[in-house]
C-alpha cells in the first residue's frame, strides 16, 4: 500500500545501511575524495541536501530540487525563460516575486501581464500565449484561490511552463502537480522548516527535463542550499503534518470567531463559507491552512495598535512556524493593492484559547 503523506514525512530520506544513524547526519562538505560519485558539493550535492529532497519529493511523488531560499527556487524557474518571454502573473502575490518581475521588465528580460488570481477565464486565455504562467494560490496575503485544475487543462502555448508558488498551502494543503501544474515551488523557510530558524527553498516537478534544468541552474548560479539549513528543514519536515494539522484546526476556529468580532471587518480564510471561491478551495485544498487575513475596523492606525498589544502572538513577519505571528502587510513598501487595515495572522501550535484571549484583548 502507498504510504500516507504523514507517514512519508517520517519515513522518507533516512539512511538504510545497517549501523547508520537513523537520521542523515549534517554533512558540511564542499569537496569529497575523488573516485566516488561526488567530487564537489555545488555540482554533485551532499547527503544532507538529498535527504531533504527525498522527503519533499516523496510528499509530492516528484523530483525535488532544494535551493538556498524560496526566492532562489523561484528565480531558477524564471531563469528558464528565453529573452523577451511573455509571462502571466498574479495581482496578489509574494512581494519579492512582484519586485523580481518588475526588475526583469525593466531589464527587458520579459513582458508580464498581471491577472486577478480568481479570474480563471483570464488565466486560461493567457495560458494560450504565455511562455510562463506563474500562479500563487492561495495567494499571499489575500488568500485568493485559483482554479488550477481548469487553468492546467486549458490549451497552452507550446513549450510553456505552468508553475505555482505553493508556499502558503504547502504539500499537505495542496498537491499542485496532481492538479496538472509543471513546477511547484515553495519557501521551505515557512511550513516545512516550521521553526523560524532557517532559509531554504525547494522546487518539485514530475518532468525530468525540468528537474535537470533546475539542478543545472542551481549548480551554475550557485543557488545551493546550506548544509545546516537542509538538516534543520528535514528535522522540521518530520513534524510538519502534526504542526500543520494543529495550526489549521486552530486557524479555522479563530477565523470563525474573528468573522463574528465587532472590531473586525472582512475576514479572508479559504475555509470560510463566506469566501467567493470556497467551492474551489474545497476541491483543491486538503487543508485550509494556518494563515488568516482580516481587516481591523478603524483603519491602519487601529491595526498597528492591535499589533503592538499582542503578547502570545508575536508581532513579526513570515508564517508557517510553531509560533503565531501577526503583521500589517500594507506597511511593507510596494504592497499598494492591499487594504491598509489588513492584518495577516499566521496561526501556530499554541493553545487556541490562549490565542483567542490574546487577539481579543489586542483588538
Ligand atoms: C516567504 C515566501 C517566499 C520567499 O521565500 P524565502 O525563503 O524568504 O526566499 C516566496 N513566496 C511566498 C508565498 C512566501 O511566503
Amino acid at each position: 500500500m502507498q504510504q500516507h503523506l504523514e507517514t512519508r514525512a517520517v519515513t522518507a530520506g533516512r539512511p538504510t545501511v545497517a549501523g547508520a544513524p537513523l537520521n542523515e547526519p549534517l554533512c558540511p562538505a564542499s569537496n569529497f575524495v575523488l573516485g566516488g560519485d561526488r567530487e564537489y558539493s555545488r555540482d554533485d550535492g551532499t547527503p544532507t541536501w538529498e535527504a531533504f529532497e527525498a522527503v519533499v519529493g516523496s510528499l509530492e511523488d516528484a523530483e525535488a530540487v532544494a535551493f538556498s531560499s524560496g526566492m532562489a527556487a523561484i528565480a531558477a524557474v524564471f531563469d528558464q525563460l528565453p529573452a523577451g518571454a511573455r509571462i502571466a502573473w498574479p495581482e496578489d502575490c509574494y512581494q519579492g516575486v512582484a519586485a523580481m518581475i518588475a526588475d526583469g521588465e525593466r531589464l527587458r528580460r520579459w513582458t508580464g501581464s498581471r491577472l486577478a488570481v480568481e479570474d480563471t477565464d483570464a488565466w486560461c486565455e493567457a495560458a494560450g500565449i504565455a511562455d510562463l504562467v506563474w500562479i500563487e494560490s492561495p495567494s499571499n496575503p489575500l488568500l485568493e484561490v485559483a482554479d488550477l485544475r481548469r487553468i492546467s487543462s486549458t490549451r497552452r502555448a507550446p513549450g510553456s511552463i505552468l508553475a505555482i508558488d505553493n508556499t502558503l498551502a504547502g504539500p499537505l494543503g495542496q498537491q499542485p502537480l496532481e492538479l496538472g501544474v509543471d513546477i511547484s515551488v515553495q519557501s521551505a523557510t515557512k511550513h516545512l522548516g516550521g521553526h523560524s530558524d532557517l532559509l531554504c527553498g525547494v522546487a518539485t516537478t514530475r518532468r525530468p527535463e525540468l528537474a535537470d534544468q533546475l539542478r543545472r541552474h542551481r549548480e551554475l548560479r550557485g543557488a545551493t542550499p546550506g548544509a545546516f539549513e537542509t538538516f534543520l528543514a528535514t528535522r522540521g519536515l518530520r513534524t510538519y503534518p502534526l504542526r500543520a494539522a494543529a495550526a489549521a484546526a486552530s486557524a479555522h476556529e479563530l477565523a470563525n470567531r474573528l468573522e463574528a468580532h465587532e472590531r473586525v471587518g472582512r475576514v479572508r480564510y479559504p475555509g470560510l463559507a463566506s469566501q467567493s471561491t470556497h467551492h474551489i478551495a474545497t476541491q483543491h485544498l486538503t487543508s485550509f491552512g494556518s494563515v488568516i487575513s482580516f481587516d481591523v475596523v478603524g483603519g491602519a492606525a487601529e491595526a498597528d495598535q492591535a499589533c503592538s498589544r499582542v503578547q502570545v502572538v508575536r508581532h513579526a513577519t513570515s508564517f508557517g512556524a510553531v509560533e503565531s505571528t501577526i503583521e500589517r502587510r500594507a506597511a511593507i513598501p510596494g504592497q499598494y493593492h492591499l487594504p491598509p487595515e489588513l492584518l495577516r495572522l499566521s496561526v501556530g501550535v499554541e493553545n487556541v484559547e490562549d490565542l483567542w484571549a490574546d487577539l481579543s484583548q489586542a483588538l
